[in-house]
C-alpha cells in the first residue's frame, strides 16, 4: 500500500470508530491540489523545467500549514498523504490551522546555493496565488531549511509590495523566524516522552533510545534525550548507522558531522536495518518513511515508537506493532512540535511582539504534553492502538470544525 492508501485508511477506520464514517468521501481528497511545471535558470544560462505540488487537504480549522520537500522522490501521492496528516496534526495539537503540504521534485545537491534560490523563489512565484497567511502558509521539511524560508519569504513580499513575514514559517531568527524553533520538533517528541517517563515512574538514567536519522529533526532530540538523562545507544542518516551501548556524545556527533557532513563511526558500525531492531527503550524513527514495515516489524525490539519522521510505520507493520504489545506514539502527535512552534512564529509575525526562547519552549512543553496527555486518555480508556486513538482525535475536531462552518 502507498502512504496515502494507509492515510485514508487509517482515516476511515477512525470516522467509523467515532461514527463519522460520512465525512470519509469529504476528507479522503485534498480540498485543493496543484500540479506547477516552472523554469529556473542554471548557472552556465540554461533554462531548466521543474515540477512542483501544492496539496491542501483541509482548511476548516484554519489556513493550511505544510511543509515543502525538496526531493527527487517527490510525487503527488506522497504530498497528498503529508497534507492529509498535516490536517490531523494541527488537530491533534490544537493549533488553528488546517493541513498542507508542498514539494519539488529535485535533488538539491545537483544545484549550487544560487540555482537552489532561483528555485525557492520560482516555486514561491508559481504557487503565490493560492497561498497567504489567511489561507495556506508553508514551513520547510526535508532538504529545506530556515535560508529557502527566508528566500521564499523575501519573493512573496516583493511581488506583494510589503513586508509579509507571516506567510511562511521556520525562517531564521534573523528574518523574523521564531527563537526555539530549530529545536521544536525533537524537543516535542522528547518533551512527550518526558512525560511517559513520569506516568510510568520510570528513572530516565536507567533508559536507551536508538535514533533514524540525524538531521533538523532528529538531531534536537539526540540533544534533549541526552540533556534528559536517556542513553542515545545508536544515531544513523544516509550513510549508515553507529551504536555505543554505554551512549553516544550529542557534541561529539554534530562536530565529526559538520567536519564530514555526514556522521561518524563514534562507536560501533551497524545499518540502518539493525538499528530499528535494537533493544532499547525507545526508537525514534526520524529520517524517511515506510521504515517500519512487513519485512521487520516481527523484529522491532523496543518498548515504544516514537515517531518523528512522517509515516514511518506502514498499516501492515502497525497490525503486527499491535499484537505484539509495541507502544506507538504516532507520527501526528509525536512530530507536532515543529508545526506548533511555526504556530507561534506567525502569531508573533501578525502582532509583531518577538519572544524568548524560554518562554517559546515552556509553551511548547505544555502543548506537547497537553496533547499527549488527550491522547493517552482516550488511548487507555478504549483500549485503543495508538494510531487509532491519534487519528480519532484529530478526525474529530476537524469534523467538528468543518460541521460547526455549515
Ligand atoms: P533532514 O533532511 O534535515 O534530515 C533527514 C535525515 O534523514 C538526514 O540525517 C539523512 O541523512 C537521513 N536519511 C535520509 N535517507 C535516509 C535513509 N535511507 N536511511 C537513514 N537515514 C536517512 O530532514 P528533517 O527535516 O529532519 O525530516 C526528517 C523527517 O522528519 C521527515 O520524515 C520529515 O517529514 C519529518 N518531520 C520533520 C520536521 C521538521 O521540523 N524538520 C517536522 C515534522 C516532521
Amino acid at each position: 500500500m502507498t502512504e496515502l492508501e494507509d492515510a485514508r485508511e487509517n482515516l476511515k477506520d477512525a470516522l467509523e470508530k467515532i461514527g463519522e464514517e460520512d465525512f470519509f468521501e469529504r476528507l479522503k481528497n485534498p480540498q485543493r491540489f496543484v500540479e506547477v511545471n516552472f523554469p529556473v535558470e542554471m548557472d552556465d544560462g540554461e533554462k531548466k523545467m521543474f515540477k512542483g505540488f501544492r496539496s491542501q487537504h483541509n482548511t476548516s480549522r484554519g489556513p493550511g500549514k505544510g511543509g515543502i520537500r525538496f526531493s527527487e522522490d517527490v510525487n503527488e501521492d506522497e504530498v497528498k498523504a503529508l497534507s492529509l496528516w498535516m490536517s490531523l496534526k494541527c488537530a491533534i495539537a490544537d493549533i488553528p490551522y488546517g493541513g498542507a503540504k508542498g514539494g519539488v521534485v529535485v535533488d538539491p545537491s545537483d544545484l549550487s546555493e544560487s540555482e537552489e534560490e532561483r528555485l525557492s523563489r520560482n516555486y514561491i512565484d508559481s504557487i503565490a496565488e493560492i497561498i497567504g497567511e489567511n489561507r495556506d502558509v508553508p514551513a520547510p521539511d526535508m532538504n529545506t531549511g530556515g535560508k529557502h524560508m527566508s528566500w521564499m519569504m523575501d519573493e512573496y513580499s516583493e511581488d506583494n509590495r510589503e513586508l509579509i513575514p507571516g506567510v511562511i514559517t521556520g525562517k531564521p531568527v534573523e528574518a523574523f523566524g521564531s527563537k526555539g524553533r530549530a529545536d521544536a520538533t525533537g524537543f516535542g517528541a522528547v518533551y512527550v516522552i518526558e512525560q511517559i517517563i513520569e506516568d510510568e515512574g520510570l528513572e530516565a538514567e536507567d533508559l536507551t533510545a536508538a535514533v533514524q536519522g540525524f538531521g533538523n529533526a532528529a538531531a534536537p532530540a539526540v540533544k534533549r534525550l541526552e540533556e534528559i538523562g536517556v542513553d542515545v545507544v545508536a544515531v544513523s542518516d544516509a550513510s549508515g548507522a553507529t551504536y555505543d551501548s554505554e551512549g553516544l556524545s550529542y557534541s561529539e556527533l554534530v562536530d565529526c558531522k559538520s567536519r564530514r557532513g555526514e556522521i561518524c563511526n563514534t562507536g560501533e558500525e551497524i545499518s540502518n536495518e539493525e538499528l530499528l531492531e535494537l533493544e532499547v527503550d525507545f526508537l525514534i524513527p526520524a529520517a524517511i518513511g515506510g521504515v517500519i514495515n512487513e519485512d521487520n516489524a516481527e523484529n522491532i525490539s523496543a518498548d515504544y515508537v516514537v515517531e518523528i519522521a512522517n509515516g514511518p510505520t506502514t498499516r501492515e507493520a502497525d497490525e503486527i506493532l499491535e499484537e505484539r504489545d509495541v507502544t506507538v506514539i504516532p507520527d501526528v502527535l509525536a512530530n507536532s512540535g515543529g508545526v506548533t512552534v511555526s504556530y507561534y512564529e506567525w502569531v508573533q509575525n501578525r502582532s509583531g511582539e518577538y519572544w524568548d526562547e524560554e518562554k517559546v519552549l515552556e509553551k511548547l512543553k505544555e502543548n506537547s504534553q497537553g496533547a499527549y496527555r488527550e491522547f493517552r486518555d482516550l488511548r487507555d480508556s478504549e483500549g485503543l492502538y495508538g494510531r487509532d486513538a491519534a487519528y480519532m482525535i484529530g478526525a474529530e475536531k476537524i469534523v467538528k470544525a468543518m460541521k460547526a462552518r455549515g
